[in-house]
């Protein structure tokens, strides 16, 4: 079992990013008060098991002080058990790890930290807008390490637009010799409700470039291959089995309770999404209400979901599992786009598992939607 909490706030706005979050921190506590209101009203949600994982996304986690941090996990533990092995994962910006927190962090029970760094290349984060400058990229990881903290994962951002990949190598260099276990590293895209999707309209940026984000995707897969980092997910890298255990959990479909304005809960058969606005979030759990909306999964969506997630980690996805999910409609729809994909080498398949290619990786999302099962 397994539990998120979205933390909104951000000390500023990326120019990429359209997750849910406000640069106004005024209700930080109150929002506390509202995720650990949540936790409570929800500790029926998901079947009586031990929690497997938390993790604590956003926004910006590393923005909680000791004690509201602490507040959160004592709700936790108050409310549910806790496996011991448990993986507690914080996301963090560079900007906020000095090594008094960093030692506080550890002190609470984290035992693992994501860390946004992006890019160790100045220029790079003064164009996404990130707060952390290149000195604090590199000094968090250390000091992190230094504080008993060694689970620790690292973002990475690519097809940044450049003239050559020089900027990308470096900053694989880099993240290589601060030897974490894990790297998840995105492609930068371009969403319509943010500052480069305004830019891009006006004409100030130009679209990401295809071929140059593949050349990309392909230095990085190699090296970070070279340097013994398995690609168990498309965007996720782990050196020594060290997967996030949280991630896999939605990739391999196990029911999860989400807590926090614009978090998704799953329990197998639905999903209910937390409304995405701060204030309305407080207002609804101040009167003990749950501001989700509520779906049904369908036979397709849930297909088609296990498709999307399944095909992109190094696990695939299972031909017996997608025939009972589908009601058999899978293999009557897909036989000849299966053979066809296989005959262009990009997916593989082995005792029931279907699997994508190294060149498949490229195009995953597209080779999922085309195997998509339709609604009845
Ligand atoms: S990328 Fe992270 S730090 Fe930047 S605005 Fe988005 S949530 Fe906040």
């Amino acid at each position: 079992m397994h539990l998120y909490l979205h933390i909104p706030f951000c000390r500023q706005a990326c120019h990429y990013c359209d997750f849910h979050f406000s640069t106004n921190t005024n209700a930080k506590s109150e929002m506390v008060k509202a995720i650990a209101k949540e936790i409570v009203l929800r500790r029926e949600y998901l079947p009586a098991q031990k929690l497997e994982t938390i993790y604590f996304g956003g926004g910006t986690p590393s923005m909680l002080d000791k004690q509201e941090l602490d507040h959160l996990l004592q709700t936790i533990h108050d409310n549910f058990e806790i496996a011991e092995n448990a993986e507690i994962t914080l996301e963090a910006n560079p900007d906020d790890l000095d090594s008094d927190k960093l030692y506080q962090l550890a002190e609470s029970g984290i035992n693992r930290l994501s860390i946004g760094i992006q890019s160790f290349h100045q220029p790079h984060l003064t164009f996404l807008n990130r707060i952390h400058s290149a000195t604090e990229a590199e000094n968090c990881v250390r000091i992190a390490q230094e504080a008993g903290i060694t689970n620790i994962s690292i973002d990475l951002i690519y097809a940044i637009p450049s003239e050559d990949h020089t900027v990308l190598e470096l900053d694989i260099a880099k993240a290589l010799q601060l030897n974490v276990s894990h790297i998840s590293a995105y492609c930068l895209t371009i969403e319509p409700q943010t500052a480069f999707g305004s830019w891009l309209k006006k004409k100030k940026i130009q679209p990401i470039d295809e071929e140059f984000a593949a050349r990309q995707f392909e230095i990085l897969t190699s090296s970070l291959a070279k340097n013994g980092f398995e690609q168990y997910e498309i965007s996720n890298f782990a050196k020594n089995d060290r997967y996030s255990r949280h991630n896999s959990s939605y990739w391999q479909q196990r029911p999860y309770l989400g807590v926090g304005p614009s978090a998704h809960s799953y329990n197998g058969n639905s999903r209910e999404y937390n409304i995405a606005n701060n204030s309305k979030y407080i207002a609804a759990l101040d009167l003990n209400q749950i501001p989700a909306t509520y779906e049904e999964l369908t036979t397709a969506d849930r297909t088609n979901e296990y498709l999307l997630t399944g095909l992109r980690t190094k696990w695939g996805v299972n031909t017996d599992e997608l025939e009972r999910l589908s009601n058999g409609k899978f293999w009557i729809q897909n036989e000849r786009i299966l053979n066809d994909m296989f005959q262009n080498g990009l997916i593989h398949t082995k005792e029931k598992v279907i699997v994508l290619t190294q060149a498949g990786k490229l195009f995953a999302d597209r080779i999922a939607s085309d195997l998509f099962i339709d609604e009845d």
